[in-house]
């Protein structure tokens, strides 16, 4: 089955990323993580707006009590989308000034959990995943990733689902939410080679998966149980990297995309990179956990 896509925002971003639907305000938070812009899209007026964080930012979340926070390269941060304002809660990784922030989302608890990629030319191994309590304290969840990426929740809380785009995959572990521990960590998605490299992803109400694929020009659906794939959306432009479940009645698919490293060839040949698109596949997601602190 194949679903058709509509540009929503022709936003030439250099790496838009991390969407996210903030069913409070009807709006569609996403970031363009080299720009070091948040953004905020209205679908019912169409207007977009931002603001400079003044460092790359991997992406947004919103907290219960109002207002987002945000992970950045210097760590996680509260962030005042009226001024841009960015107060740092806790960096995990200030001894390592070669990583930034990218990806994360927060967990059925309202834990923050974001990841880190290393900028170096050797980036292997280099990435973590960390985990930002209410309390403010954070603490790593999992060493040894490379760009960490797209995770998600089973409906039932036992499950976590997780992207490093270095691995063909989505990995699966057993996720307490008690404590936040993951554990028994396996691949329940494989993809075939030349789709690319899987980047952020969602769950929706039936809980599949959706993944963007970088580089693939598509986002998939699939199957966590089976590993079967169910559904393809193809897109105008390769580098696709986030999915969200948005709109008033959350059936709406959000995706971002980014022209980063494409040559001017490229480009002229997908023009529309770097921008926002929407899909309205026929299901639905669910509303994002938000920041309980
Ligand atoms: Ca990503």
């Amino acid at each position: 089955m194949n679903i058709g896509v509509e540009l929503v925002l022709d936003a030439k971003a250099t790496l838009g990323e991390g969407a996210i639907w903030d069913a409070r305000r009807g709006v569609l938070y996403w970031v363009d993580i080299l720009e070091g812009q948040a953004h905020e899209f209205n679908p019912a007026t169409g207007a977009d707006r931002f603001v400079e964080v003044g460092q790359p930012v991997g992406t947004v979340v919103a907290r219960r009590g109002g207002g987002l926070m945000a992970a950045v390269q210097g760590g996680f941060a509260r962030l005042d989308l009226e001024t841009g304002e960015l107060s740092i809660v806790n960096d995990p990784e200030a001894g390592l000034p070669d990583n930034r922030f990218n990806d994360g989302k927060c967990d059925p608890a309202g834990r923050f959990w974001a990841g880190t990629m290393s900028m170096g030319e050797d980036p292997a191994g280099k990435g973590s995943l960390y985990v930002l309590e209410a309390d403010g304290r954070a603490w790593r969840a999992l060493a040894g990733v490379t760009v960490s990426n797209g995770i998600a929740w089973s409906h039932d809380h036992q499950t976590m689902y997780y992207i490093d785009t270095a691995r063909p995959e989505v990995s699966a572990f057993d996720y307490d939410e008690a404590t936040g521990a993951i554990a028994n960590r396996r691949t329940v998605v494989t993809l075939p080679p030349g789709d690319g490299g899987p980047d952020g992803m969602t769950i929706d109400a039936e809980g599949r998966l959706w993944v963007a694929h970088w580089d693939g020009g598509k986002v998939t659906r699939w199957d966590p149980t089976s590993g079967r794939l169910l559904a393809t959306l193809p897109l105008p432009v390769s580098r696709v990297t986030s999915c969200a479940f948005g709109g008033t009645g959350l059936d709406e698919l959000y995706i971002t995309s980014a022209r980063t490293g494409l040559s001017e060839e490229e480009i002229a040949r997908q023009p529309m990179a770097g921008g926002l698109f929407r899909a309205r596949p026929g299901l639905k997601g669910v509303p994002a956990y938000e920041y309980a602190g």
